[in-house]
C-alpha cells in the first residue's frame, strides 16, 4: 500500500487568527530599552504579523513540517550529502548553557574548556586525515575549499613562483572544485574518466607542466569508486611542482580506514556537517574545517586554537605572518564544531573505523541487490565506496522512463529521491548513498521499491511519467520556482506601510 500524504494545502499563517489573538511560548525575554531608539529607526506603524493563538501556530508548522522529507522520517540517499542520522546526544551537550551562552568575544582566559574542547577536535581531525594542523573556521564546505585553494596560491606566490595558472579538475568532480579554482584566479582545466571510472592517466600527464598550480580530486571519486592509483597521480603532481587538493566534504568511507595525507594530499576540506554529526540541508549553519601538510601550514587561516603547556589560546596574526587571513568573524559555526567534537568522542578511533567499514557494507550491499534486480551500474565490477552510481540508460531506451521518473516515483513509496543526473558524465545517472545508520530492513523496503518501479517502467509507465501521486505538490516548474519565487504574502488591500517586504 502506498501511504498519501496528498492532504489539501493548510491556509497561509497570515490567513489564520484573529485581530488580537496572541502566542506567548516563544516569546523572548525582552530586555532591550526601546526608549534608546532614536526615533527616526521606529517604524510608524505596527508590523503587520499574524494574530494567532499558541495552538495555531503548533498546528501550522507540525503540519507544515509533516509534508517534507526528513531523516527523521524517511530513508533518505541522497547520493554525495551523507544525510545519516545524527545522534541527539551531540546536540545536547553542545547545547550545554556554558556553550551556549558563551560571548563570541569572551576573552580565552573565560573560556578555557571551550578552546580545550575546539583544540583536541584539531587533533581528532588531524587524525583522521593525516594531516599536520588544522584550521576549524572556514564555514561550508566551499569556504574550506576557497581556504584551500587560497593557500595553494600563497604557497606558489612566496616561493615566486607565478607561472601556475591552471588547477586540474577531473570531470566527475562537485561543482564547487571548479567554480572555487575559478574565484582564486586559477584557469581550469578538465581532465576526464576513463572507463572504469579512475583518472585518464594519459590525459593528466599531458595536461601536467610548470603552468599546473594544483589538482583537486576527490578520493572516493563522486562516482562512488576509489581511484586505485592515487600516489602514482600523487607523485606525478608533485613531480611537475603542483599541489593535491582533496575534496574531503564527505569522509563517510574513508573513516578510520585510509587517509588523504597517506595518499599524498597537500590540504584536505571535510564538511563536518556531512560527515560529523550536524543535520544539514536547506542551507544551515555548516563547518568546512581544513587540514594542512607541512608545506602549507604557514598559510591556515586563523584563528585556529594553540596549546601552550596547560593554557589554550587563539593563534592570531603575529603567530602565523603569513595566514591567508580570517574567512569568518570569530572562529567559525562554534555549535557545529561542538557537535562534531562530542560526535568524534562517542565514537573513538574504533567507532570510526565502523562507520568506515557500515557505510561500505550497506552501500555494496544496495549495489548487489539492485544489480541483481537489472539496474546498471555506471562502472560494472567495481566495488562502491560510500555510495555508487547506476545508469538508467538502457531502461530509458527500451521503455522512455528516465532517471527523473524514478525518482519521482520513489516518493510515493515513502523514499527520498537519490541524487540524480550528477555526476553528469553518467547518463541517466542516480547516485546512491545509504550511509551506516540505516538498518537491513529499511535498505530492504528500498530494494523492494525499486523492484517494483522496474515492473512498473514495463507494465505501467504512464503511471511512473506522473508520478509523485501521493504528494501534497506534483511535477513542479523547478526554473521558474528558482527564477521567480513568489515568497511574498501581502494584506488584501494592502496600503504601502504594511506591506511585509
Ligand atoms: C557537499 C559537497 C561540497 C560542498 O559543500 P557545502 O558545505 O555545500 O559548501 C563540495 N564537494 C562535495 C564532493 C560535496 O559533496
Amino acid at each position: 500500500m502506498e501511504p498519501s500524504r496528498n492532504t489539501p494545502s493548510p491556509p497561509l499563517i497570515f490567513e489564520q487568527g484573529a485581530p488580537g489573538r496572541r502566542a506567548y511560548a516563544q516569546a523572548p525575554a525582552a530586555t532591550a530599552q526601546w526608549d534608546d531608539l532614536p526615533l527616526h529607526l521606529r517604524r510608524a506603524e505596527p508590523p503587520c504579523l499574524p494574530e494567532v493563538s499558541e495552538l495555531q501556530v503548533v498546528r501550522h508548522y507540525t503540519r507544515l513540517s509533516q509534508r517534507n522529507f526528513s531523516i527523521d522520517t524517511q530513508f533518505y540517499p541522497l547520493g554525495s550529502c551523507t544525510m545519516k542520522y545524527n545522534p541527539r546526544a551531540c546536540n545536547t551537550l553542545a547545547m550545554l548553557p556554558g556553550f551556549l551562552n558563551r560571548h563570541p568575544l569572551a576573552p580565552a582566559a573565560g573560556g578555557q574548556g571551550f578552546l580545550a574542547c575546539l583544540h583536541e577536535l584539531q587533533e581528532i581531525l588531524q587524525a583522521v586525515t593525516g594531516m599536520q594542523a588544522v584550521s576549524l573556521t572556514p564555514m561550508a564546505g566551499a569556504q574550506g575549499e576557497l581556504a584551500g585553494m587560497a593557500m595553494i596560491r600563497a604557497y606558489h606566490r612566496a616561493r615566486g613562483d607565478h607561472a601556475r595558472t591552471e588547477v586540474l579538475v577531473p570531470d566527475a568532480a562537485h561543482g564547487t572544485n571548479p567554480a572555487t579554482a575559478v574565484m582564486c584566479g586559477y584557469t581550469v582545466r578538465e581532465i576526464p574518466t576513463d572507463r572504469s571510472g579512475d583518472v585518464d592517466l594519459a590525459a593528466l600527464k599531458a595536461a601536467l607542466g610548470p603552468q599546473t598550480a594544483a589538482i583537486m580530486l576527490t578520493n572516493p571519486s563522486t562516482l562512488g569508486v576509489f581511484e586505485r592509483r592515487i600516489t602514482e597521480i600523487a607523485g606525478l603532481v608533485h613531480e611537475a611542482g603542483g599541489l593535491l587538493y582533496y575534496d574531503g566534504a564527505n569522509l563517510n568511507a574513508i573513516l578510520g580506514q585510509v587517509r588523504p595525507g597517506d595518499m599524498g594530499f597537500d590540504v584536505v576540506h571535510m564538511n563536518l556537517h556531512k560527515t560529523f554529526a550536524t543535520p544539514h540541508g536547506g542551507g544551515g549553519p555548516g563547518s568546512g574545517a581544513v587540514g594542512v601538510g607541512e608545506r602549507l601550514q604557514p598559510f591556515l587561516p586563523i584563528p585556529y586554537v594553540l596549546r601552550e603547556g596547560e593554557t589554550y589560546r587563539w593563534a592570531e596574526r603575529a603567530d602565523c605572518p603569513e595566514t591567508i587571513g580570517r574567512l569568518s568573524a570569530f572562529m567559525g559555526n562554534a555549535g557545529v564544531l561542538l557537535r562534531a567534537y562530542v560526535y568524534a568522542r562517542l565514537l573513538g578511533a574504533e567507532g570510526m573505523a565502523r562507520v568506515g567499514a557500515y557505510a561500505t557494507l550497506s552501500a555494496n550491499y544496495l549495489l548487489a541487490r539492485l544489480t541483481a534486480l537489472g539496474y546498471e551500474p555506471a562502472y560494472p565490477g567495481r566495488r562502491a565506496s560510500h555510495e555508487f552510481t547506476l545508469s538508467l540508460k538502457e531502461l530509458t531506451t527500451r521503455t522512455g522512463i528516465t532517471a527523473l521518473d524514478v525518482a519521482k516515483r520513489l516518493l510515493d513509496h515513502d523514499f527520498h529521491a537519490p541524487t540524480v543526473y550528477f555526476p553528469q558524465l553518467v547518463p541517466e545517472c542516480l547516485l546512491i548513498e545509504p550511509t551506516e545508520t540505516e538498518s537491513k530492513q529499511d535498505l530492504d523496503r528500498f530494494v523492494a521499491a525499486m523492484a517494483s518501479i522496474r515492473d512498473e517502467a514495463v507494465q505501467a509507465p504512464e503511471r511512473l511519467r506522473e508520478a509523485p501521486h501521493h504528494l501534497p505538490v506534483r511535477r513542479l516548474d523547478e526554473v521558474r520556482a528558482a527564477r521567480e519565487p513568489d515568497l511574498r504574502w501581502q494584506r488584501p488591500h494592502a496600503t504601502p506601510t504594511d506591506n511585509l517586504a
